[in-house]
């Protein structure tokens, strides 16, 4: 059960980034999206709490100050609550180089990669387990999008799950376009590239977001090599063995089914082939 936001939960605004020189916002949505954001892209902080990320990111004098930014971050507890840097009304620039895929998986130009198109929400999380950040008990285990890299990741708290959705409502209440179907990951712009936010609890968040407890969780089944060969073997795209290990074969059959689906053809696993195999399986789009 996700708990109740505290009654005097607030969005804390006090670390905006200011508009000018150097600043890592810019005003307003840019033509090439009709002046609006067509989506929005989860991001993970790497760090252990949501005060490293507002020195980070927040206020006039942060450490990435001209490089990089975000619209939101959300801390893991009510205590840390929620920093909100650049109103959604603006652009963060939040997803970096190497952005191969834009909100709706085409491959992104300059004018429509992420940050110039979609709202970006960090998430305090360390990521995942490497030198240095063992791994918890109840860390999710998550493949990249090309399968052949398995990560541990820290899970997300519930009161985070919480917040998030909070700050989704907020996102949701200003640009009502934006359905469920236009949230995505990090990892999802830039797949080859970044591993924020695997194993991110989508269904969760986007089932508080939207009060629809029957959005489908068309994630968790596929964050691992094995749900993508056994998602493949139940369409009639051939993965080879079922063994978790994504070779070859499953990567001919992922792009089989991606020019089928008509889909990008990348090898690639993301949210917008997560939602093709949920419409191929039940019919629906929605
Ligand atoms: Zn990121």
């Amino acid at each position: 059960m996700t708990p109740a936001l505290p009654a005097d939960f607030r969005i804390d605004t006090s670390r905006r980034i200011p508009f000018g020189k150097g600043h890592a916002v810019s005003r307003g949505w840019t033509k090439a999206t009709a002046g609006r954001p067509m989506g929005v892209t989860w991001h993970w902080t790497a760090t252990y709490d949501l005060a490293a990320c507002d020195r980070l990111l927040g206020g006039a004098e942060p450490e990435r100050r001209g490089q990089a930014s975000a619209h939101y971050a959300v801390g893991r507890s009510f205590a840390e609550g929620v920093s909100r840097y650049v109103s959604p009304a603006n652009r963060s620039w939040h997803a970096g180089v190497e952005q191969k895929l834009r909100w709706d998986g085409r491959p992104s130009t300059a004018r429509t990669k992420g940050a110039r198109a979609c709202i970006g929400i960090e998430t305090v999380t360390i990521g995942y387990a490497r030198e240095g950040v063992p791994a918890g008990p109840d860390w999710i285990e998550a493949a990249t999008p090309d399968g052949r890299h398995i990560f541990r990741v820290e899970p997300w708290t519930e009161e985070q799950i919480a917040m998030m959705a909070a700050v989704g409502r907020e996102i949701v209440a200003l640009w009502p376009e934006i359905g469920p179907r236009g949230h995505h990951g990090h990892h999802d712009l830039c797949p080859a590239y970044k591993q924020d936010v695997l194993g991110f609890p989508f269904a969760r968040v986007l089932r508080l977001i939207y009060a629809d407890p029957e959005i489908p969780d068309v994630w968790s089944d596929v964050w691992m090599p094995e749900g993508r060969q056994r998602a493949l073997a139940r369409l009639g795209f051939d993965p080879g063995p079922v063994d978790g290990i994504w070779g070859p074969r499953s990567d001919a059959a992922l792009r089989a089914f991606q020019a089928t689906a008509g889909l990008e053809v990348n090898g690639w696993w993301t949210t917008w082939v997560c939602w093709a195999v949920h419409d191929r399986e039940v019919g629906g789009t929605r």
